[in-house]
């Protein structure tokens, strides 16, 4: 990639516009449906950038998501692309460790969320130069040291974070002036939402991640954005292969 992207005093838009510009298909998005992705999917829909949305249907998500979904598609005319695990994984895991293996162990449960969202993750990334992520640090410790732009060694991307600094109020502000869609969870005091099994309504006062595997105390992640970019200059493009 010969190009020398500075996106780091961009406003999301003017970033999202010019990866698009620049890198096409070669950049995707990868949206959970969450209401930071529903931003970012709505900015991408209303500027036309030309970047793939892409998302994973990991198969235990709450009906609620499948109808946002169904909503992406069809009525903001998102050509959202979705992923799935592998079959012969999920046999197996199923097979060997239960059906809702996830309850039993830590282990366990990174090894369904390997299965069923990092293991695609890796085949959506593959051949791209630029991975979009809808993530801000004010949500999880991990999340803290991330940058606008990074370079994630494991995937070979450019993983590029353009709400970053946002807090959720401005994030709630952009979906109500926009009248983005939201999955309805959200008006059900769900705080953040994965897969039903291991997510679940909060109080209004607790962590926005405290109803994600509420029965664990440690990292509240599923591995998707564990792997640490290693960028300290953010001029997109350099060692981008
Ligand atoms: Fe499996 Fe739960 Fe992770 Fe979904 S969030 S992949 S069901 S452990």
């Amino acid at each position: 990639m010969e190009e020398y992207l500075d996106l780091q005093d961009l406003n999301p838009v003017e970033m999202l516009g010019k990866i698009g510009k620049y890198y096409g298909k070669g950049a995707v998005f990868t949206s959970s449906l969450g209401l930071e992705d529903m931003v970012i999917t709505d900015m991408i829909a209303r500027n036309n950038i030309n970047v793939e949305i892409a998302t994973i249907d990991t198969g235990r998500l709450p009906d609620e998501t499948y109808q946002l979904m169904e909503t992406v598609r069809s009525e903001m005319g998102i050509d959202l692309k979705i992923y799935f695990p592998e079959r012969e994984d999920v046999e197996d895991m199923i097979n060997s460790r239960g059906i809702n293996l996830f309850y039993h162990s830590l282990d366990n449960r990174h090894f369904c969320c390997n299965v069923r969202k990092v293991k695609p993750l890796k085949n959506i990334l593959r051949k791209r130069s630029v991975w979009i992520t809808g993530i801000r640090a004010e949500q999880t410790v991990a999340r803290k040291n991330a940058r606008k732009v990074e370079y994630v060694r494991d995937h070979n991307v450019w993983k590029v974070n353009p709400l970053l600094d946002w807090s959720r109020d401005e994030i709630w502000s952009y979906v109500s002036i926009h009248k983005v869609p939201y999955n309805i969870l959200f008006d059900q005091n769900y705080k953040s939402i994965g897969c039903q099994p291991c997510t679940k309504a909060v109080g209004k006062d607790d962590d926005e991640r405290s109803g994600r595997w509420w029965w664990e105390n440690g990292v509240k992640e599923c591995g998707l954005h564990l792997t640490g970019g290693v960028n300290t200059d953010l001029n997109l493009g350099k060692n981008s292969g």
